[in-house]
Parts: structure tokens; C-alpha cells; sequence
């Protein structure tokens, strides 16, 4: 599984869309945040969006990704980046606690 997979298994495109602050109605629906919307035309599915004003859809990838005006390329990339960053201060921090404090 690579990284585009594992998120979009563990994120739903709902999930993603509360988390940034768009209210879901009980519909699945919301305020398209890609074009001026009064009344909520986006329609959240488990793993796409669409939207019936604009004609909006992807995946949550997609949808994180246009949020910040970005294309899922570089996001991924960006992502991947920081995650790489992670992992190596997680790997030095272990490596820390686990070295020998006496020679
Ligand atoms: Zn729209």
C-alpha cells in the first residue's frame, strides 16, 4: 500500500471536510468551499466528493489538496516530506533513548 492509499483507507472525504471546518448537514452535504455557495451542494461520499454547483469531485486527497490550492502532486510530495522528517526525528529520539549513557 503506498501513501496515497493508506490515507485515503483511513481518512473519509466527510472526515476531512469536518476536520477543516465545513459543516456537514445530515445529508452528506455542505457548502462547496471551491465556488460561492449559499446552500450546500456539495455531496460527501465515503471516498469522493461532487459538487452540483461547479462540478467539483475527487478524492479526499483531492479535496485536502484544492483546500490549499494545491495540486495533489506537490501536497503528496509536501506530505511526504514532512513525514520523512517525522520518522527521522522519531528514529534519533529512539536512538537517543536507547543509547548507552556509560561507556
Ligand atoms: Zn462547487
Amino acid at each position: 500500500m503506498n501513501l496515497f492509499e493508506t490515507v485515503k483507507s483511513a481518512v473519509t472525504v466527510k472526515q476531512a471536510a469536518e476536520y477543516y471546518g465545513c459543516k456537514v448537514n445530515r445529508g452528506d452535504m455542505i457548502c462547496c468551499p471551491f465556488h460561492d455557495d449559499r446552500h450546500p451542494s456539495m455531496k460527501l461520499n465515503r471516498d469522493y466528493f461532487y459538487c452540483f454547483g461547479c462540478g467539483a469531485t475527487g478524492d479526499v486527497i483531492d479535496f485536502a489538496a484544492r483546500l490549499f490550492g494545491l495540486s495533489s502532486y506537490i501536497f503528496f510530495a509536501f506530505l511526504k516530506k514532512v513525514l520523512a522528517n517525522i520518522t527521522g526525528m522519531l528514529y534519533n529520539l529512539f536512538l537517543y533513548a536507547v543509547k548507552p549513557r556509560y561507556r
